[in-house]
């Protein structure tokens, strides 16, 4: 098989340094001494001069990884650690994070996780109890939950669903056709459509936002793409987001294919057409990138 090694000139990008961007480094001086273990940091992700340092500070978005930082799966595409049995919960975690949150002056926070498996709730109830607490704290921090498909248990999603969260985000990450080569194999496209469309079982074609995550660059082919957002639409999700599939090491599954600007522009463009709400989508886009922007945009307006 044929291994793209050379990075095309749009992935070229430079980390944002503090001094670009003095909203960014005033939020990340913020951050220090608070505790939080940001996937904005941790990752280095490229995005987080616009997403912490947006114009506007009710934009600023950030994502906070609880429960740890070992996975209980082993998807083919992400580098978290894994391990059966990782270190219990920290029954503080939801109160202290709450506490972080509602001094850290952001306007839209992205709370995600790895998989638990091992834990009888999946992890659920810390959820909805970090949610919660935030909500009590900060009424107008708007919250996404980035939750996992709780293999499959709905009562779960229902737990988290309804825990006074603003958007709650599942990602399927692939076609359907691709999912059992890119996803752990307790992981099915039609678990995750599953659980996206109990989240508006439960509250409500209106009564919440739900989102889903596309990888390009996987080997996916255009009709598959096309059927996997029908089957999305069908569920009544109302956000996509496309971004590029980057080999973490080479371990993990190769990239098929760079996919180029103006085809994620295309790919945007037929969300729309299709009926999702809003849809992020480029080379460097992650299923939070101005999150915040693009919900006050398209939801509060
Ligand atoms: Fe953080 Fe997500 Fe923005 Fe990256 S895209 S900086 S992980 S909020
Ligand atoms: Fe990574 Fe999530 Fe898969 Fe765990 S379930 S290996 S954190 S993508």
């Amino acid at each position: 098989r044929r291994t793209i090694t050379r990075l095309p000139e749009w992935l070229k990008t430079p980390i944002p340094s503090a001094g670009a961007n003095p909203e960014y480094a005033k939020i990340k001086a913020d951050l220090r001494g608070l505790g939080l273990h940001t996937v904005c940091e941790e990752a280095r992700c490229p995005n987080i001069g616009e997403c912490w340092g947006g114009s506007n500070k009710a934009t600023a978005t950030a994502t906070i990884m609880l429960m740890g930082d070992t996975c209980t799966r082993g998807c083919r595409f992400c580098s978290v650690k894994t391990n059966r049995a990782p270190a219990p919960l920290d029954p503080h975690e939801p109160e202290n994070t709450a506490e972080a949150l509602a001094r850290w002056g952001l306007g839209y926070v992205v709370l995600t996780s790895v998989d638990r498996d091992d834990l009888a709730d999946g992890g659920a109830h810390h959820f909805a109890e970090t949610i919660h607490r935030i909500k009590q704290k900060k009424p107008t921090l708007l919250v996404e939950a980035l939750t996992g498909d709780f293999m499959g248990d709905l009562d779960m999603v229902k737990i988290v669903a309804e825990s006074g969260l603003d958007v709650y985000a599942h990602n399927v990450e692939t076609t359907e056709g691709l999912t059992p080569y890119v996803r752990d194999r307790r992981a099915t496209f039609q678990q995750s459509l599953k659980v996206l469309k109990h989240v508006k079982d439960v509250k409500g074609k209106e009564g919440i936002i739900t989102k889903t995550s596309i990888m390009l660059g996987l080997g996916e082919q255009e009709e598959e793409l096309f059927d996997a957002l029908r089957q999305l639409r069908k569920a009544d999700v109302d956000v996509v987001t496309f971004g590029q599939y980057m080999r973490p090491t080479k371990r993990h599954l190769q990239v098929e294919k760079y996919v180029t600007p103006e085809e994620f522009d295309l790919w945007k463009q037929r969300a729309l057409d299709m009926g999702f709400l809003y849809c992020a989508s480029g080379p460097l886009v992650r299923s939070s990138y101005k999150a915040g922007e693009a919900f006050i945009e398209n939801v509060l307006r």
